[in-house]
């Protein structure tokens, strides 16, 4: 079968002819329909120090999908070939205390698809059955593609009660653009986003934020906007998802006491911050990791069906042969999800 691999260690990646993965007896055979390129396979395309150290070249990468299932284990139950999926892309052990208790979302021994074992990129993935989504009725196939970025988003933007609250988000990646529309459909009042790009920023607002910033311009900033906008105190809640440590210090300055944080974006260890910011506004912080399982899968194609609209984030699509272009789109920055078609 065709795959998209990562077939040496070096800038780059590479469509290759590989074999078509067997499932175990526990796990589910699916044929791939459509992909989304998350900035983790950027990573991975750039070869920067995180995936050389993190990933294992040859590898076949990607973990955003939607596809059919062709192959049912022999021990699999609540499957059958012909149902339309997606999965949970990270794979957890089963026997760590999270694991136990239902929380695997912590669990500590996590593999990824498309990082540490192989990907969605490719006519055929296989997965453990328990990690399989069956995709409700009245979503599309192109919205099923990327709802492992879309369970961030959810994870992140429903940690803290929304409702009738001003909502910072530093980031208009296409989480951020999405935690926009989710904030905007659980009720929060005043949605306001930060990022330096201005395409960005353009898909933000069409998403339903109430401003969208453009930090890098002398004539936006957030305490401007929060001015503008007539909140007194700052907001209530913050969804860092951009990984800038500016942004998040910019965060720390606009909320008001006693706000919660969401961090979704990774920050580079040395981040520095004013620590009064945090303690004597007694801030509460919050760390997010992939999504819930499988309560975020619920909760998002929940809202989905009750007219949470995130269309305006896919900006482009191309056929799997034109991959090339896809990975050039979204590196440029001038995207929201690129959507790749099997
Ligand atoms: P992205 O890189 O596409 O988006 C980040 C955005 O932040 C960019 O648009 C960038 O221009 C913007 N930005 C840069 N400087 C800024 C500033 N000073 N103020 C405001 N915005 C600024 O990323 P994404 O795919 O949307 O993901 C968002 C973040 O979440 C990334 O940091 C990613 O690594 C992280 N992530 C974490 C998890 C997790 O499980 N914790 C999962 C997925 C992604
Ligand atoms: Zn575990």
């Amino acid at each position: 079968m065709k795959a998209l691999s990562k077939a040496k260690p070096e800038a780059g990646i590479w469509m290759e002819e590989v074999e078509v993965p067997r499932p175990g007896h526990n796990d589910i055979l699916i044929k791939v329909k459509k992909t989304a390129i998350c900035g983790t396979d950027i990573h991975i395309y750039n070869w920067d120090e995180w995936s050389q150290k993190t990933v294992p070249a040859p590898m076949v990468i990607g973990h955003e999908f939607v596809g059919e299932i062709v192959e049912v284990g022999s021990e699999v139950e609540g499957y059958k070939v012909g149902d339309r999926v997606s999965a949970e892309g990270h794979i957890t052990c089963g026997y760590c205390r999270n694991c136990k208790a239902g929380k695997r979302h912590l669990c500590r021994n996590t593999e990824g698809i498309g990082v540490n074992r192989t990907g969605c990129f490719a006519e055929y993935i296989a997965v453990p059955a328990v990690n399989a989504f069956r995709i409700p009725h009245g979503i599309s196939d192109e919205t099923a593609s990327i709802l492992d970025p879309l369970g961030n988003a959810t994870h992140t933007a429903l940690s803290f009660d929304l409702v009738g609250e001003d909502v910072l988000i530093t980031g208009a990646g296409p989480i951020g653009i999405m935690a926009v529309a989710i904030a905007r459909h659980a009720g929060a009042r005043h949605v306001v986003i930060s990022d330096v790009n201005d395409y960005r920023l353009d898909l933000a607002r069409k998403m339903g934020a109430t401003r969208a910033v453009n930090v890098s311009e002398s004539n936006g900033s957030i305490p401007g906007t929060i001015t503008e906008l007539g909140m007194s105190e700052g907001f209530d809640v913050g969804l860092e998802m951009s990984g800038n440590p500016q942004a998040f210090r910019d965060m720390l300055d606009a909320l008001n006491f006693g706000g919660h944080i969401a961090l979704l974006g990774i920050q580079p260890p040395e981040t520095a911050v004013d620590w009064s910011q945090i303690i004597f506004k007694g801030l509460k912080l919050k760390g997010i990791y992939g999504r819930e399982m499988f309560e975020t899968w619920y909760k998002m194609s929940s809202m989905l069906q009750s007219g949470l609209d995130i269309s305006p984030v896919i900006t482009h699509r191309f056929g799997i042969d034109d991959f090339q272009k896809g990975f050039d789109v979204m590196r440029s920055g001038e995207s929201g999800k690129v959507i790749l078609e099997w």
